[in-house]
């Protein structure tokens, strides 16, 4: 027997529609890419992003199209952002910090036809133009006396596309499995992977980030994104801001410390979200001019894991609690979240700052576990570590264009339809969960699993050592054994019998390196992590003295 409920389709122009009945003259503020500080509210960007989606249908966009955005988060880069998927098309929102080469292949295999772009962006877009097949139109994000001088063909401002259009369009009506978002995966390994948000997807993602036990925002927050729009959706800020009225404001070009600290404090934000990098850079401005934060109260971080030292000052030099996040482009994006249960409240500080240092509890529309390699589920004790698999409606189940696939149907899961995150993790009795490694990194000895990440965080703590990285390196008894890689502190020169004394006791034996060497540097990647591959590639032919016993 079905329900006699009202078939509502959960799409997202219903966010700005609800924004527009509901906070028509909250405020957007954004510090434009051209300087200036500008104020708009929900009400005119609804009306404006009305007028994106009439713009486009003039040019021939129609559902299902490819609509290409290579911008900043800015109030126009939001009206663009509603404007295609109101009306049907799918939002791609592009990288600008991957290889030029890389954003063209992207645009391609998404045969994206509109390409909207900051003029920050105009030299990339000069440089691969010649090589997009399908992007018939350039809209820079601008007016027509900011438009960038230069040899990108048809390209028109912002201001002029959408002028004269009429401030009422056609938005919604379709099925809400309807392709709504895509956003592609960094591929560090091949070729990158499309990940495509359906609308349900990613309303569902933004009603279960607004939680109170998740981001909790309301019409009487400020929330800043300073997470890229282009970065899996800002971690789903564009749609739970107007869905529940917050103001917002969007820090366009600059990230830097004092930029972000300016417009906390100006425009008095409540609520902000960003990676562990953007705060180190204010927590550092703080230091350095001494200054205080006045209203923020909640700081979401995610990305990569939360230094410890970085918890510690927001939560106990500047009061503002932080809630760690963990999840991935796939998972749309928001997977897990550290707010703290009664039993975290009740314990002493040092016990929640191991809590809060882990990735969370799975929120509601997530499902997780963890299991070996034979698909076993490893149990939920806080020690048994194993691969952490996903399952919800806002978990991509294939990537566009079948890459990737695993089965006949196109998927990318396993057999029991989980999505494999390619994290490894542990989860604890109150269901906290903790990354241990990357699968592709983890050191397997002897069918057991070693964490690369737990060493690196002790082996940082031994004196003179400014950097540490851990790889499995061959070994003819125990398949991998664990190498240790160093990078000193300038003019320090620690041994490899000091680093392993100071290891002693703090891991199990069985994980102690087999072998410590120094490097002079240890290469990061594009976001700032460990480049692991290039590491294993500089010591592939290594020989442990352990496997030299062992022959
Ligand atoms: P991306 O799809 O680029 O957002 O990258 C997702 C990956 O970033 C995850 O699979 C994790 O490996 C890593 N990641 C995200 N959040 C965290 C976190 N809080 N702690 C540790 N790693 C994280």
């Amino acid at each position: 027997m079905l329900g006699l409920m009202q078939d509502w389709q959960l799409t997202v122009d219903k966010i700005l529609d609800h924004a527009n009945a509901s906070f028509p003259r909250r405020e957007v503020v954004t510090r434009s890419v051209e300087g200036p500080i500008s104020r708009t509210t929900y009400g005119n960007i609804y009306r404006r992003a009305k007028q994106v989606s009439n713009a486009l249908r003039e040019r021939g966009i129609k559902p299902g199209d490819r609509v290409a955005t290579l911008a900043w988060n800015t109030e126009r880069h939001l009206e663009a952002w509603y404007g295609a998927m109101g009306m049907g098309a799918v939002l791609h929102t592009v990288n600008p910090r991957l290889f030029p080469d890389q954003i063209a292949w992207i645009i391609n295999h998404a045969e994206d036809k509109i390409l909207f772009f900051d003029t920050t962006f105009a030299p990339i877009i000069e440089k691969i133009a010649p090589q997009l097949k399908t992007v018939t139109t350039y809209v820079a994000l601008t007016d027509r006396d900011h438009l960038p001088k230069g040899t990108v063909p048809h390209f028109v401002a912002y201001e002029d596309f959408i002028h004269g259009h009429a401030q009422d369009a056609q938005w919604g009506g379709f099925d809400e499995n309807t392709a709504c978002g895509l956003c592609y995966t960094s591929g560090t390994t091949g070729d990158p992977k499309g990940v495509l948000y359906s609308h349900r997807s990613n309303l569902l993602q933004a009603m279960a980030a607004n939680q109170s036990d998740v981001f909790g925002c309301g019409a009487n927050d400020t929330v800043l994104p300073v997470v890229p729009m282009f970065h899996a959706n800002a971690w789903a800020i564009a749609f739970v801001a107007p869905m529940c009225g917050a103001k917002l404001v969007m820090p366009g070009a600059k990230l830097d410390g004092p930029s972000v600290y300016e417009l906390l404090e100006t425009e008095k934000v409540t609520f902000t979200a960003a990676v562990p990098t953007v705060w180190l850079m204010l927590l550092n401005h703080l230091r350095e001019t001494n200054s205080k934060l006045t209203t923020l109260k909640r700081v979401a971080i995610g990305g990569s894991a939360v230094p410890e030292a970085v918890l510690r000052a927001f939560e106990d030099d500047y009061g503002v609690e932080v809630i760690h996040a963990w999840g991935m482009t796939e998972m749309s994006p928001i997977g897990t979240i550290g707010k703290m249960l009664p039993e975290s409240y009740a314990a002493d500080r040092e016990t929640q700052i191991k809590t809060k240092l882990k990735q969370g509890r799975a929120m509601f529309t997530v499902e997780m576990k963890i299991i070996d390699d034979a698909g076993v589920e490893k149990p939920h004790d806080g020690k048994a570590f194993g691969r952490l698999v996903v399952k919800g409606p806002s978990v991509a189940r294939a990537y566009f264009k079948n890459a990737g696939a695993r089965n006949e149907k196109g998927e990318c899961l396993e057999a029991d339809g989980y999505f494999d995150t390619g994290d490894v993790a542990t989860i604890d009795p109150l269901g906290y969960m903790q990354i241990t490694d990357r699968a592709k990194d983890v050191i397997k000895s002897g069918g057991e699993w070693i964490s690369s990440i737990d060493i690196e965080n002790f082996a940082v703590g031994a004196e003179g050592v400014a950097c540490a990285a851990v790889i499995g390196v061959a070994h003819p008894k125990w398949d991998e054994r664990p190498l240790l890689i160093i990078e000193p502190k300038p003019g320090a020169q620690p041994t490899r019998d000091q680093v392993l004394k100071y290891l002693d006791g703090k891991i199990a034996k069985w994980w102690m390196p087999d072998d410590v060497v120094l490097v002079e540097k240890i290469p990061l990647g594009a976001t700032g992590k460990i480049n692991k591959l290039a590491l294993r590639e500089q010591f592939k032919d290594y020989t442990l003295p352990s496997a030299q016993a062992a022959e």
